[in-house]
């Protein structure tokens, strides 16, 4: 499997960046609570909801600017089953079901790509179903564990919808590459209320979006990024020792010495581990990713009373396994369940 590797190096200046306004303090607990009923026709009041949260949708004169339920039910006119998992998208975790903008992505070695901004409607409404599916997931996942939302945010994101294609306009073709990335209409977050960059691209098409552990754990890697970065891009500073003294025992193209310190097992196909592919922006931000995860995926199977994914924790590896488990656990997340290494 492949993700993009230049998530970080994208130059995000092609965009239609919002006007920022004075204060996004509402914004982290804008979304309309879980209502004991499901998307009805008895709308609830729209909740207050920042103005940026709106970018990614087209807007309407029939609606308020920052009437996000109004907004969507325009955006999906044409597609009742898509409009319905967008409005409950919206309710059970504020997610905003929009697009991305039409832009030429340089993608290094992949070439030019053409991204298209593209709804989740029609034959793209299997992705909004997984989208809907994984929010539903950490929703009952981060709120069983009682994660502080101030510390880490999982909601009230903005989904920004595309395809890519690459080869002469007039005869395209798709691609399944990138997946996601996290860079968006704004430099990354620089706060966990910062709305606009709390947004991730997703690609309809995407090679690594096509089951639902898939999606849930693209999404995941990704918003963790956007922690990462509301934390002060937290990774290069706590995990940069360690990660670098790593790569230099092993070294990044080592499968076998790297084995033992690799946090998943996503691989850059014919070379490295994701989280140790050195033509990756800065790879200490993608262990990082990988390792919150891990984190994820151990904590779900402990809930579900599963086996923890590879059968052994993470944190019971080599030394240097044990201080990044520590070190993201601290900061973020606040909670261990894995049981004590024996
Ligand atoms: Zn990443």
């Amino acid at each position: 499997m492949m993700k993009w590797p230049w998530i970080f190096l994208v130059a995000c200046s092609h965009s239609q960046t919002p006007t920022p306004t004075a204060s996004t303090s509402a914004s982290a607990s804008v979304s309309v609570p879980v209502s004991s009923v499901s998307v009805s026709t008895s709308a609830p009041d729209p909740a207050p909801v920042h103005l940026e949260r709106a970018f990614a949708l087209p807007k309407s004169s029939d609606c308020k600017e920052t009437d996000i339920r109004c907004l969507l039910e325009h955006a999906y006119a044409s597609d009742e089953k898509s409009k319905a998992l967008a409005l409950e998208l919206f309710d059970i975790a504020g997610g905003v079901a929009g697009t991305d903008h039409d832009f030429t992505m340089e993608g290094g070695f992949r070439g030019t790509l053409h991204i298209t901004p593209a709804l989740p409607i029609g034959d793209g409404r299997a992705q909004l179903e997984r989208v809907v599916a994984a929010a539903r997931d950490f929703e009952a996942f981060f709120a069983k564990n009682k994660v502080d939302p101030e510390k880490y945010r999982w909601r009230d994101l903005t989904f920004r919808f595309f395809r890519s294609s690459s080869g002469p306009r007039n005869k395209e073709v798709e691609r399944t590459t990138p997946s996601a990335y996290a860079i968006g209409p704004r430099p990354m977050p620089k706060s966990i209320d910062d709305d606009v960059s709390f947004s991730l691209a997703y690609n309809l098409k995407g090679s690594l979006l096509t089951s639902e552990n898939g999606v849930r754990e693209t999404i995941f890697h990704e918003v963790f990024h956007m922690n990462d970065a509301a934390h002060g891009d937290w990774s290069p500073r706590v995990l940069g020792a360690d990660y670098d003294a790593i790569v230099k025992k092993c070294g990044a193209m080592n499968v076998a010495c790297l084995t033992p310190y690799a946090p998943n097992d996503t691989m850059v196909r014919g070379g490295t581990f994701y989280a140790f592919e050195p033509n990756n922006g800065l790879p200490v931000r993608e262990y990082a990713a990988e390792l919150a995860l891990r984190w994820y995926k151990e904590h779900r199977a402990i809930m579900r009373h599963e086996q923890l994914p590879t059968g052994k924790a993470f944190k019971c590896g080599p030394p240097e396994n044990r201080r990044s488990w520590d070190a993201i656990v601290k900061e973020f997340f606040a909670l261990d369940l894995v049981p004590p290494c024996p």
